[in-house]
């Protein structure tokens, strides 16, 4: 094994960064209130949870009321469904999403369509975009709720957000994104953009795993999934995760004061990546060019498994991706990959770089190198 280690795997986890370690680390110890209880251990509790609340509403342009943490991105997204599926069943039962949503989506939507409702998965062209005129198409009078990724996990494309939005404040019906690979990357603002219900995650901005958020706007009428002692305004009830929560603010905090220059610095690196790849003889960039996550590679090449290329590169010290983390371990090509008109072969053969605020120019000259490298050895034994 390599001594190197570069970390290119971001979309699936992020590191905790060193200042949210230390942030949550008192949350652990001395300050291990539950936040319910209304002595000084709780009420400290209490202030470090609601203080947080502010943070992540401040960045989101909502109101602190309007946040409710979660265990991540996975719930978030089944409490925005399924709550709002049920509470609103009396209007309709009808629910529009798109063919390249994570499966904390997709399930989600299989589940309900278990349970009486419908749901039009919405086709996206060949850079991973939905088409806007084709949702607004597919709106009948029984539509609750429109639930479009704000940027794809898989080819990193930016949905377009604003006008999703404007549709659906039109046909006044709810707008849910799944935002957890924007959320702290690229700007967004649920007023600008008229979004009704947002979900992201800490673990995918360099905050710990098992915490997220919903973000709900006021009056929307929603159910709750977890029923119990009534936290988070009834809508999720548990005791709150005190040392993710003020761990997942702080990395709000650090990335709303880095996100725009991290971006650029980001772009850069990226752009080069792509460049670079596009060189090698039948590589393909998957997704759209411009409208694209800061951090976000993936790119097809002719004749070679993404999977002998992530153990080649793996060996050298190198964590890449091949389709998303949660589809390698089946052979069925991944779902955002065959939506955007990709072959199983090509689709197999896929590899997705996500970067990240450690990567540097350097690290990014050896990856290049040795994905290079690698690739002719892998063709002169490959009988392409
Ligand atoms: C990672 C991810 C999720 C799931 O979030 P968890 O916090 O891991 O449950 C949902 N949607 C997208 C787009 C993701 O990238």
């Amino acid at each position: 094994m390599s001594k190197i280690k570069i970390y290119l795997d971001h979309a699936a986890t992020t590191p905790v960064d060193s200042e949210v370690l230390k942030a949550m680390q008192p949350y652990f110890s001395e300050k291990f209130g539950n936040a319910s209880s209304l002595h000084s251990f709780g009420q400290e509790a209490r202030q470090a949870v609601e203080n947080s609340r502010k943070t992540a509403a401040k960045f989101l342009n909502a109101k602190p009321v309007e946040i409710i943490f979660t265990s991540g991105g996975t719930e978030s997204d089944n409490l925005a469904l399924k709550g709002i599926a049920f509470a609103n069943k009396n209007r309709g039962n009808h629910i529009i999403t798109s063919k390249i949503e994570h499966p904390a989506i997709l399930k989600p939507c299989e589940w309900l369509e278990k349970h009486c409702f419908k749901v039009t998965y919405l086709d996206v062209d060949k850079t991973g975009l939905i088409n806007t005129e084709q949702l607004e198409k597919a709106i009948t009078k029984d539509t609750i709720l429109v639930s479009i990724m704000f940027a794809n996990n898989e080819i990193g494309t930016i949905e377009p957000i604003e006008e999703i939005g404007k549709i659906c404040k039109k046909h006044k019906i709810y707008f849910h994104t799944d935002a957890v690979q924007a959320f702290g990357k690229i700007p967004i603002d649920i007023k600008k953009m008229n979004i009704d219900l947002l979900s992201a995650s800490s673990h995918k901005l360099y905050g710990p795993k098992g915490i997220g958020l919903l973000y709900i706007k006021q009056d929307v009428k929603i159910e709750p999934i977890t029923h119990g002692g009534g936290h988070e305004s009834g809508l999720r009830s548990g005791t709150e995760n005190t040392s993710g929560i003020v761990g997942f603010a702080k990395a709000i905090e650090l990335a709303d004061k880095n996100m725009k220059k991290e971006a650029e610095r980001e772009i850069r690196l990226r752009d080069r990546i792509i460049k670079e790849i596009l060189k090698i003889e039948g590589a393909k960039l998957n997704g759209h060019g411009t409208q694209r996550l800061p951090n976000n590679i993936n790119v097809s090449i002719k004749g070679i498994e993404g999977e002998a290329l992530l153990i080649r590169l793996n060996d050298k010290g190198m964590a890449v991706s091949t389709g998303s983390a949660c589809s390698t371990k089946s052979l069925k090509p991944s779902h955002v990959l065959t939506a955007i008109g990709l072959t199983a072969e090509q689709s197999h053969g896929s590899l997705r770089i996500t970067l990240g605020k450690d990567n540097t120019e350097q690290d990014i000259d050896y990856v290049l190198e040795q994905l290079k490298k690698i690739i002719n050895s892998l063709r002169k034994i490959s009988p392409w």
